[in-house]
């Protein structure tokens, strides 16, 4: 009997109306665990080289992964993959809550579906079985009515739901998939894929447990969070990640004004402490989680009407629909997170969007005629809620932005590219490279496009020392970095860094609960692994998991007509911040190119073409790629 795994993966072909369970067998387990590493496998070895993302032959696959729904803090997460509709790259997005757990329980480690429903449809698993429902009478439907109506008709109000909005109905580029209202598989289209299916939702309930090799090993993680998590010195409990507001104000480098800034005025109003001291109405987690980071947000005034059931605004919401689009209203940001959450979009890609319309709006490349009537300028609050619903909707002006900032900008024309900041056509997450060099290669090389979740932050390499006892001082991290450094150490860090990071995507862990950012060591976490699958394994092991991930991805894209041309930072980070305490930084254009080609030589990735060598791919025992690339 396998471990950590059920060895049942579930199949759906969606034009044929079937569902099948494949065993895919142990050695599938333990060379790729699951999450980002899992999903790449199967998309590489199904999805045909050039197939249109929002087509049926598109290949949508959720995956949870070996330690998802064991007791352990942030152990919650699955990853959503297919080929992206917004960059025609890999796309992948990670979430929590309880949906990932539950689909374990329910007795499935991964969903792979293929196919268009030839009418909407919604997927019913529960403990060991899966079926596809009618979903007509839900088309159409923002988010919280569709969980609603499937808790009535399946007359259970603990069945977790993920789902697409009608952002994804539409086909919103960046449409993405909620689970709960609240935890958002955000980036890179998801939500469309799932929508050019036909299929709405994935209703999931189990009562099975997961599976655990050595129960009393497995319980150690969870005890060491409950002793350590409030003693980190990023906890948070207290603000959630809106702390960063702040924190990344104060540093110079909080996204302001479509990247000309770094810092903003209103800060202070749209910050962690202002979300506490009025909007907040409680605090929430995921499943066994006691770091509990999330925020619910609720309150009703003449404008808007805020639920705490879509929960609140991340740090990412705060910035790219408060300070990116110079907007300080708080209430208006809650509102925004709201119908993005409603209609099913990513909160990064539409602030960025609308920030994007703002600055071509001030320089009079759009008009009010354009904009239907809405004056589009920075820092205009209900302007910003308005064209968040227009984008959900595809309505007049919307439906351009809706399409991401690359292609807008091409539809707009009259030179409005030079205000779209996006890599590999997704908008530039809320982080300044210029400000924390690591964010530069994690930006640029990211095979999802702009992505802030590639590695730790540079931050994380200031307290480094030789004694150790930093929580990547396991790794071999042992000398600091300043954050604005480009030398070749800070490749190290961040080639070091970037594989813990990948490790999360590939086993399941959340990276605000494990280190170096939360309470969970590396070195509890490989334990922890070993303990629910009975692996004799080890950190060396989970890393190659990770890398082969890495490369894995870097294989997806070259095959997609990707090459290392595709690495690029937009050219506003290469000019120099307009304010605040980093007035005058840039990413200086040349020693960023040498940046990289360090980078790939420390990948082991052929300095001239960006491709994993020969080498590489054997070492990692990816050979089998070059038959599918
Ligand atoms: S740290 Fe926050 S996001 Fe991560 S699992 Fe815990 S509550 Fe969820």
């Amino acid at each position: 009997m396998p471990f950590g795994y059920h060895n049942k993966i579930l199949r759906a072909d969606l034009t044929e109306g079937k569902t099948s369970i494949e065993e895919p067998g142990d050695l599938v387990y333990r060379k790729y665990m699951g999450g980002s590493s899992l999903a790449l496998y199967y998309l590489l070895a199904e999805l045909p080289k050039g197939t249109d993302p929002l087509s049926p032959d598109n290949v949508l696959i959720f995956a949870p992964s070996i330690i998802t729904g064991t007791q352990i803090a942030g152990g919650s997460r699955y990853t959503v993959a297919a080929r992206s509709p917004l960059t025609g790259a890999y796309g992948e997005a990670e979430a929590g809550g309880w949906w990932g757990p539950e689909l374990k329980r329910a007795g499935f480690d991964a969903i792979i579906i293929k196919g268009k429903s030839p009418k909407p449809v919604y997927l019913w698993i529960h403990d060991g079985e899966a079926e596809i429902r009618d979903a007509s009478q839900l088309w159409g439907k923002l988010t919280g009515e569709v969980q609603d109506a499937i808790h009535g008709e399946l007359g259970d109000t603990k069945v977790r739901i993920a789902q697409t909005g009608p952002a994804g109905e539409k086909l919103v580029r960046y449409a993405c998939i909620i689970n709960e209202l609240r935890h958002a598989n955000g980036r890179t289209g998801m939500g469309a894929v799932m929508g050019s299916k036909n299929l709405r939702a994935i209703a999931v309930r189990g009562t099975q447990k997961v599976p655990v090799a050595d129960e009393d090993g497995a319980k150690q993680a969870q005890r060491h969070v409950r002793e350590n998590h409030t003693k980190q010195p990023g906890d948070l409990s207290d603000l959630g990640t809106p702390r960063l507001v702040e924190i990344l104000n104060e540093s110079g480098i909080l996204p302001t004004r479509n990247f000309h800034d770094g810092e903003f005025d209103g800060a202070s109003n749209i910050s962690g402490k202002k979300m506490k001291d009025t909007v907040l109405a409680k605090t929430g987690t995921c499943y066994a989680c006691p770091v509990a980071c999330k925020r619910e947000v609720a309150f009703e005034d003449d404008r808007f009407k805020v639920e705490g059931r879509y929960g609140g605004p991340e740090y990412e919401t705060l910035a790219s629909l408060g300070s990116f689009c110079c907007v300080d209203d708080l209430k208006a940001v809650c509102a925004g997170h709201q119908l993005c959450n409603e209609h099913c979009m990513d909160t990064i890609s539409t602030g960025v969007a609308i920030a994007f319309a703002m600055e071509c709006y001030e320089n009079g490349i759009l008009t009010k005629e354009d904009t239907d009537g809405i004056e589009l300028a920075f820092g205009n609050a209900d302007a910003m809620v308005a064209m968040v619903e227009k984008i959900g909707k595809r309505e007049g002006f919307g439906d351009i932005l809706a399409e991401g900032i690359q292609r807008a900008a091409e539809k707009i024309g009259k030179g409005a590219e030079k205000y779209a900041h996006h890599i590999k056509g997704q908008e530039v997450p809320m982080h300044d490279p210029r400000g924390k060099t690591g964010s530069a290669l994690s930006f640029a090389t990211s095979p999802t496009g702009a992505d802030h979740v590639e590695a730790p932050h540079d931050p994380f390499y200031t307290g480094l020392n030789p004694k150790g006892g930093e929580p990547l001082s396991l790794m071999g991290m042992l000398e600091p970095a300043d954050p604005l450094d480009m030398s070749p150490k800070k490749v190290e860090l961040f080639y070091h860094g970037q594989l813990v990071w990948s490790l999360y995507n590939c086993i399941g862990m959340c990276n605000f609960a494990a280190a170096p950012l939360g309470p969970v060591p590396l070195r509890v976490l490989c334990d922890h692994v070993a303990a629910v699958t009975g692996w004799d394994t080890s950190l060396f092991e989970l890393f190659k998991v990770a890398e082969r991930s890495s490369v894995m991805a870097r294989a997806f894209n070259y095959r997609e007509g990707f090459t290392k041309s595709d690495d690029y930072l937009p050219k506003i980070l290469h000019r120099p911040l307009e304010n605040g305490k980093l007035k005058g930084h840039k990413i200086d254009t040349e020693r960023f190119q040498e940046f990289l080609k360090t980078y790939y030589e420390a990948m082991g990735w052929n300095p001239e073409t960006g491709y994993p060598t020969r080498g590489k791919l054997a070492q990692l025992d990816l050979l089998w790629l070059e038959d599918v690339v």
